[in-house]
């Protein structure tokens, strides 16, 4: 029987990839296949056809500087109805700082540029005087701890029903104050955290293929391909536990 495939569409990977985020897509794909699914990966750059987007089983954006978030807002307005609409048909999606930022409604720049976001999440961010460097962990209700790196100058308030995706432990967070971290509505989530943030959350990264596989293919649970493939998994669990550990012992 031929594999199931998942199509995994990158945003913006040219202009939004910092901190390696890019590799986020490495290791859903990896993690997708050891699942036994065929994977795909589409690059969605500024004026590139549309299909990318809605072929797009799960949708992955980086961070990036201010310039980087500059260069793609025209186009990122025209595909925002897209977006949505992927977003409200619970297409999961990570989005990584810059995009992070610009998902919500506005990122204001140090510079005074007002940089239109897409308005998934009810939230605002404001470029601060500082920049919030550092190793960051967040209690989230339903990830466990994630460990993670931030670095921004943006300041970024949730609106009043707006999901974060977890309580600071270490770190920032959205408001620079160390209380809330990202956010998260239908299956997109925001957050701070580079890394590539995925490399040491796996269960960040199976959510959002559990939620790729649910809605395409109906399936409830992620099971490993065979006997190989379930030894494979559980020794990157083992190494993913030592780079957790040895993350989390960091200063911030
Ligand atoms: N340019 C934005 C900021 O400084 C986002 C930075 C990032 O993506 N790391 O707040």
């Amino acid at each position: 029987m031929a594999k199931q495939q998942l199509v995994i569409t990158q945003l913006y990977p040219s202009q939004m990839n910092i901190y390696g985020d890019n590799g986020n897509a490495q290791i859903i794909r990896r993690r997708a296949e050891l699942y036994g699914y065929q994977t795909k990966t589409m690059a969605y750059n500024s004026y590139d056809d549309i299909d990318a987007l809605t072929q797009a089983d799960l949708i992955l954006g980086g961070g990036g500087q201010d310039s980087g978030q500059r260069a793609i807002l025209k186009d990122l307005q025209r595909i925002r109805p897209t977006l949505l609409s992927l977003a409200e048909g619970k297409v999961p999606m990570l989005m990584i700082c810059g995009l992070y930022q610009l998902f919500g409604h506005y990122f204001t720049t140090r510079d005074g540029d007002k940089l239109d976001g897409i308005g998934l999440f009810d939230m605002v961010t404001v470029g601060g005087d500082r920049r919030l460097i550092g190793n960051a962990v967040v209690d989230s209700e339903e990830f466990g701890e994630l460990i993670g790196y931030e670095n921004h100058s943006g300041i970024t308030t949730l609106g009043d029903n707006q999901a974060s995706l977890g309580q600071v432990i270490q770190g920032y967070g959205n408001d620079g104050h160390g209380v809330d971290e990202g956010a998260v509505r239908y299956a997109a989530v925001g957050t701070y955290l580079h890394g590539p943030v995925l490399s040491k959350n796996p269960r960040l990264a199976d959510w959002l293929i559990m939620r790729a596989v649910e809605r395409k293919f109906g399936k409830t649970k992620l099971t490993p391909a065979d006997e190989t493939t379930r030894a494979e998994l559980a020794k990157l669990d083992r190494f993913i536990d030592r780079a957790r550990t040895v993350a989390k012992s960091r200063p911030q």
